[in-house]
């Protein structure tokens, strides 16, 4: 069929500038270069092109440029040249229109709502260049009181501690399936995180035996597919995390197309080389608070009551309810996913339209467990749409432990945001399992940048604090009057429990 779909982008090369090295040609997965040997020329295809900027930043010469393709489109504010793209593509392909990443709408980002108090004259900032700052963060359930014995002259702690994920900062990779990204990508954030002193997320795919020796820093998750989940694999990571909901595709199971399973993501998630991994929608065992708390602790049988068990969920209208049954389960981490969170492959229609921003449900979960004398007894992971060290202060001063990262993590070594990731054929070797491309990667430099980004966001974490007059992250967590509003309702103000600037 004849697509009638104009191209979304245009590829200028400058002729005099181009050596016809043939670096485009060969970085390009989407086959948009190619050469002319006749006229000893390099030409590309327009329409092939989706805008990962790969050639243009390995071209030697900075020859190239990509521009979006001016919209052949009459404006209309309604019609918009992607509504009717959407439907030029669905009326030729008669399917789902799927993507990848977070979503792109212009939904109201809130942490660009949200501004930082720091101490004035009072209350004097603290320098973290002179004075200790403590960001260590403990993930878990913690008792409602401690007791003590005192023992010879010694004091010591009597009461049972739960087990617990310690963080050398308050960020943590999230969950990232093998098959979705390759395992170069796997092992750079394995080793970022055992480096750094924090923890990776193997998500639902299960975990290659050759990153079995980062499980001191893996949480590894339980989701509906229960793909590559055994003993071994629950005893290897920290941390166990079941999957209820993903921010990306609220309400919807996961789906790695048959070509991406190939030989060892095929064994690791024992299933047969080449067929469709999907997940189903729901965890099959839960249909209610009790189910969930079956599944809870068979986990925690399985692994002798050693790691805690954190349950995952996207961020939607009741979210808050929804926290206090996992917590009342007997879950030690709630993990929230909101609108803004990523995906390797999500309908479009479900990504953009389905799920609560993240600020708003942290700050109401953390309301409601605060409001009903349960807050100690487990964590607060924030994921989905975290894009600086800023929003992460502002994420734990809503009331949030710590918080996942993943685009913030793959654009470190790359990712240009392209959302083309569903189709496999990511050109700089991250959501791509051809063997040739993955190679792109090199697990030595990819978890150096990695490390790199924590390391910054850690020191810019300190500055912040520093200003507030904080030295213990501790003391920032659901510090509410360290937030102001700008440009907000009342109700708004009033679900995120902070004031207006000014107030
Ligand atoms: S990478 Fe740059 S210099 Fe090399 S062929 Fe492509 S456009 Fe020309
Ligand atoms: S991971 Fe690759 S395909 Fe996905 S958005 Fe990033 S650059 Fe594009």
């Amino acid at each position: 069929m004849k697509s009638y779909q104009p191209n979304e982008y245009v590829v200028e090369r400058d002729e005099e500038k181009c050596i016809r090295c043939k670096v485009c040609v060969n970085q390009c997965t989407y086959e948009t270069h190619s050469y002319d040997e006749e006229e000893d020329v390099i030409r590309s295809k327009d329409e092939n092109c989706v805008n990962c900027q790969r050639c243009v930043t390995f071209c030697p010469t900075k020859a190239l440029s990509i521009r979006k393709n001016d919209s052949p489109y009459r404006q209309n504010v309604n019609w918009t040249s992607e509504v009717i793209n959407d439907i030029k593509k669905q009326a030729e392909t008669g399917g789902i229109l799927l993507t990848g990443m977070g979503c792109d709408k212009p939904f109201l980002s809130y942490w660009d709502r949200l501004l930082l108090n720091a101490s004035q004259v009072t209350n004097p900032s603290i320098d973290p260049l002179r004075e200790p700052m403590e960001i260590r963060t403990y993930l878990g359930s913690k008792p409602d009181s401690l007791e003590m014995e005192f023992e010879n002259g010694e004091v010591a702690l009597k009461t049972h501690l739960s087990p617990q994920l310690t963080l050398e900062t308050p960020i943590m990779f999230s969950a990232i399936s093998y098959g979705a990204i390759s395992l170069n990508v796997h092992e750079s954030l394995a080793r970022a995180a055992t480096d750094y002193g924090t923890y990776f997320n193997s998500g639902e795919g299960g975990l290659d035996p050759r990153l079995y020796k980062y499980g001191d820093h893996a949480i590894v998750q339980v989701a509906s597919g229960r793909f590559g989940v055994h003993s071994h694999y629950l005893n290897s990571g920290a941390g166990i995390e079941i999957k209820i909901g993903q921010g990306a595709k609220p309400g919807i199971g996961g789906h790695l197309p048959g070509e991406k399973v190939t030989g060892d993501i095929a064994r690791t998630r024992m299933i047969p080389v080449g067929t469709d991994a999907l997940s189903p929608a729901p965890q099959h065992d839960i249909y209610s608070i009790e189910d969930l708390r079956q599944l809870i602790y068979a986990l925690k049988e399985a692994t002798d009551y050693t790691k805690p068990v954190s349950v995952k969920i996207a961020a939607v209208h009741n979210s808050a309810a929804i926290a206090s049954g996992i917590v009342r389960a007997g879950a030690d981490i709630v993990a929230i996913d909101g609108v803004r969170g990523s995906t390797g492959a999500a309908p479009k229609v479900i990504r953009d339209n389905v799920g609560i921003p993240i600020e708003l449900a942290i700050a109401s979960v953390d309301q409601r467990l605060r409001e009903e004398g349960i807050r100690n007894r487990a964590s607060i992971v924030a994921a989905g749409g975290i894009r600086s060290s800023g929003d992460v202060v502002k994420a734990i001063a809503l009331g949030a432990d710590a918080v996942y990262i993943a685009t913030a993590a793959l654009v470190a070594i790359g990712c240009t945001v392209c959302q083309k990731c569903y189709t496999g054929k990511c050109p700089w070797g991250i959501a791509s399992t051809d063997p040739w491309v993955a190679k792109r990667i090199n697990p030595d430099i990819a978890s150096q940048r990695l490390t790199n980004l924590l390391r910054g966001w850690s020191l810019e974490i300190k500055d912040m604090m520093g200003g507030m007059g904080i030295n213990a992250i501790e003391s920032l967590r659901g510090n509410r009057l360290n937030l102001r509003g700008v440009g907000l309702t009342d109700t708004e103000l009033k679900i995120l429990g902070i004031k207006m600037a000014g107030d």
